[in-house]
């Protein structure tokens, strides 16, 4: 078994590299989008096991692309997280009718990350990380 591919769409340069280098030091293969039209391009082309999906974006925001993705028959199902700041008792609700399976809050916390992300995934990590849990 291959490890889990995950799609990462986000403008802010400090979170994208966070990320990656959690994800990849994980054993996941991480594809990176730093604006939402990129990150729809690669979710089509790639097909990825999650997509982690920053809500404030400069033109294309969180909700666009996450309109794009619900709207596309190839990529319906594929669980999405919004990644956020403002999680406000407006904003769950907003981000749970958009569509999204899930949000997480910023700022990223490096201890927790993988384990929130590792509930939406259906297909484990890394094979080591398998047997680790095995
Ligand atoms: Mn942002």
């Amino acid at each position: 078994m291959s490890a889990a591919r995950i799609l990462v769409i986000e403008d802010n340069t400090h979170n994208i590299e966070l990320v990656d280098y959690l994800l990849r030091a994980h054993g996941y293969v991480s594809l990176l989008a730093r604006d939402g039209l990129h990150g729809i391009r690669i979710a089509r082309a790639q097909r990825p096991d999650l997509i982690l999906l920053d809500i404030r974006m400069p033109e294309m925001d969180g909700f666009a692309v996450i309109a794009a993705i619900r709207g596309d028959p190839a990529l319906r199902t594929t669980p999405t997280i919004a990644v956020t700041a403002s999680v406000m008792n407006g904003d769950r609700q907003r981000i749970a009718a958009a569509g999204f399976d899930g949000y997480l809050r910023k700022p990223i916390e490096p201890e927790t990350f993988i384990d929130e992300i590792e509930r939406f995934l259906a297909r484990p990590a890394a094979l080591d990380r398998v047997g680790q849990r095995l």
